[in-house]
């Protein structure tokens, strides 16, 4: 019986042991460690939880079903809110929202919602239990861009409306960040976002890739000779940002997207492949964010002794608690109130160290944490053949400047309605990172699901 105080333990593979592959950390519940933790689920009547879930999936319902052994339902009452479940069970900051208000916190651990509908979501995935879909079409056409959990989460609500779906995907392969982004290690892509994409297509919505919108054809083309009614975009923030500082066009200097674009969806790790990639002895990735977390522990799985450079303390870290602990336990060294002034190249042109220095505290700036200051006198040089930088991305100016009438702020996210992702031109939605620049999986499906509701709400009034 589970310590109503504690989670029920979740079991992961030994960190000396998975510092060495990239099979999944996280193993996950079984059914009974699943039903255990499901009895500290107290029902609330006014439930915290659903508040801080940004798709207001009904949490004590689907963990009643699981108290009970009903899996099969428990699945399906989060696909009422949810298409990509096993993935969210994986990398939502849960602490931050449904588990960060559970009132179970409140004297003890929250109730484990996420490994409990991760747990929901694979027993569905390993069973093939179908999502519900529309009866027939409607015959409207909507063109969905990017293949994210926004553009996925949009494309499923509409094609479940009876809308006729097809999203078009730069990439050849479907899921955004999802799949060349987050590494295997925490999100496994045959065995998760693969399936979770079938589910997608089971609902009816046609996927093609390789299409880039702003080159292959434009928003105007799709809605003017292609028949489209209304187009939603999920094109997120992949374009990576820089330090500016002298050396950081050597060879060996990487944006956290490309290493993990080599290691992730060209499969630099595994050795059947022959995508080249610096694997590097001794690596550094300048940030400290989740994205600077996934690009160290890859490179650490691929052989180096790895580094996070990061010019604040541990404190404002921004990445999740957890990521940061897994890291540590792995062996990836923090270099704290540390911040780099120049890259240093050798005669041939590659990476041959960088010079840093160290930093202090001083008041906090706009953003409320404390601003780093440079330490006078502190210079030193450390010796590298890899440099990550993972400083944030920002959207890609693509389909902005390609397409008419179409407003993005000064720093080239889409201008549009949080509530329905109406944008400044007819018919054209949008939402996840392309609206709100970098941010999590969940808001970006919270945004899909609101674009949704728009084009919904539009075309029925057409
Ligand atoms: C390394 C990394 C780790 C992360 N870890 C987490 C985490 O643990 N938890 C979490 O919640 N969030 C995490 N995030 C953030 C999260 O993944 C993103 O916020 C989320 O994927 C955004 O979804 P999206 O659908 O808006 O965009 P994306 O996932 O970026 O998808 C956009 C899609 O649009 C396609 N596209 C772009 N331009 C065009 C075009 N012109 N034509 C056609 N297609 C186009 C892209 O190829 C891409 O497939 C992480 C991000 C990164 C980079």
């Amino acid at each position: 019986m589970a310590d109503v105080l504690k989670k029920v333990p979740v079991r992961e593979q030994e960190p000396q042991v998975r510092a060495k592959n990239f099979d999944e950390v996280c193993l996950g519940y079984n059914k009974e460690e699943a039903m255990d933790e499901a009895t500290r689920c107290i029902n609330c009547k006014n439930a915290q939880c659903v508040k801080g879930c940004p798709v207001a999936i009904n949490i004590p319902g689907f963990i009643q079903q699981v108290k009970e052994g009903n899996i099969e339902e428990a699945y399906k009452i989060i696909g009422e809110s949810s298409a990509l479940p096993a993935i969210c069970g994986r990398v939502c900051p849960q602490e931050s929202q449904c588990e960060g208000k559970c009132i179970r916190g409140i004297k003890g651990e929250p109730v484990s919602i996420g490994k409990l509908e991760r747990f929901v979501a694979d027993y569905a995935l390993e069973n093939d239990i179908k999502p519900v879909g529309a009866e027939e079409k409607n015959g409207h056409k909507v063109a969905v861009i990017g293949s994210g959990p926004a553009g996925l989460t949009c494309a499923g609500d509409l094609a479940k409306l009876g809308y006729d779906v097809t999203v078009f995907e730069a990439l050849h392969e479907l899921g955004g960040v999802l799949v060349y982004g987050i590494p295997e290690f925490r999100l496994p892509k045959h065995a998760v976002v693969k399936k979770e994409i079938e589910k997608v297509k089971e609902l009816g919505v046609k996927f093609e890739t390789n299409v880039v919108i702003g080159k292959s054809t434009t928003i105007d083309q799709l809605i003017e000779e292609e028949g489209f009614e209304a187009v939603f975009v999920g094109s997120g923030a992949g374009l990576p940002k820089f330090m500016g500082i002298p050396g950081e066009n050597a060879n060996g200097v990487f944006s956290a997207n490309e290493y993990l674009t080599r290691s992730n969806l060209m499969k630099a790790f595994d050795e059947s492949y022959d995508t080249p990639i610096v694997a590097g002895t001794k690596v550094a990735v300048v940030g400290g964010g989740n994205v600077a977390m996934d690009a160290a522990r890859t490179a650490l799985r691929l052989g180096a002794e790895v580094h996070i450079v990061y010019r604040r303390s541990e404190e404002e870290l921004p990445a999740r608690v957890e990521e940061v602990h897994h890291a540590k336990e792995e062996g990836v060294i923090f270099d704290l109130l540390t911040n780099p002034k120049e890259i240093l190249v050798d005669e041939n042109g590659y990476v041959k160290g960088m010079v840093c220095v160290k930093m202090e505290l001083g008041e906090p700036d706009a953003s409320g944490r404390r601003r780093p200051v440079e330490v006078e006198g502190s210079e030193f040089t450390i010796d590298l053949d890899t440099i990550i930088m993972s400083l944030g991305t920002s959207p890609n100016p693509l389909i902005s400047s390609t397409t008419e009438g179409l407003e993005v702020n000064k720093w080239k996210c889409i201008v549009a309605d949080e509530e329905t992702g109406k944008t400044t031109k007819e018919g054209v939605y949008a939402g996840g990172d392309a609206v709100t620049g970098a941010a999590t999986v969940i808001l970006a499906m919270g945004a899909g699901k609101a674009g949704a509701k728009g084009i919904h709400e539009y075309l029925s009034n057409k």
